[in-house]
């Protein structure tokens, strides 16, 4: 049991420096792995929530997160249109 522990801890120290490229998301309009968080001003009536934007860097559709929920896809033109 000892070292199936050993090899364990050994998997996880070798894996971490990889950690973020296997944990970059998967783009939902193309699935490749090629989203990528980015910076971005939140609209006024967006200001106090946790908003999270993405941008793929394979066919360049733009994605919002709400906190931890799903991905839904911005409207690049006018993002408060959600309605
Ligand atoms: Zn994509």
């Amino acid at each position: 049991m000892k070292d199936a522990y050993m090899v364990f801890v050994l998997i996880v120290v070798v894996m971490t420096p990889f950690l973020p490229l296997l944990w970059k998301n998967r783009c939902p309009a193309c699935n490749k792995r090629k989203l990528v968080g980015v910076e971005r001003t939140p609209a006024p009536e967006d200001e106090g929530r946790y908003l999270t934007y993405f941008a793929c860097q394979n066919c360049q559709t733009e994605f919002t997160r709400e906190k931890s929920g799903p991905l839904f896809r911005s409207d690049a033109n006018s993002p408060s249109q959600s309605l």
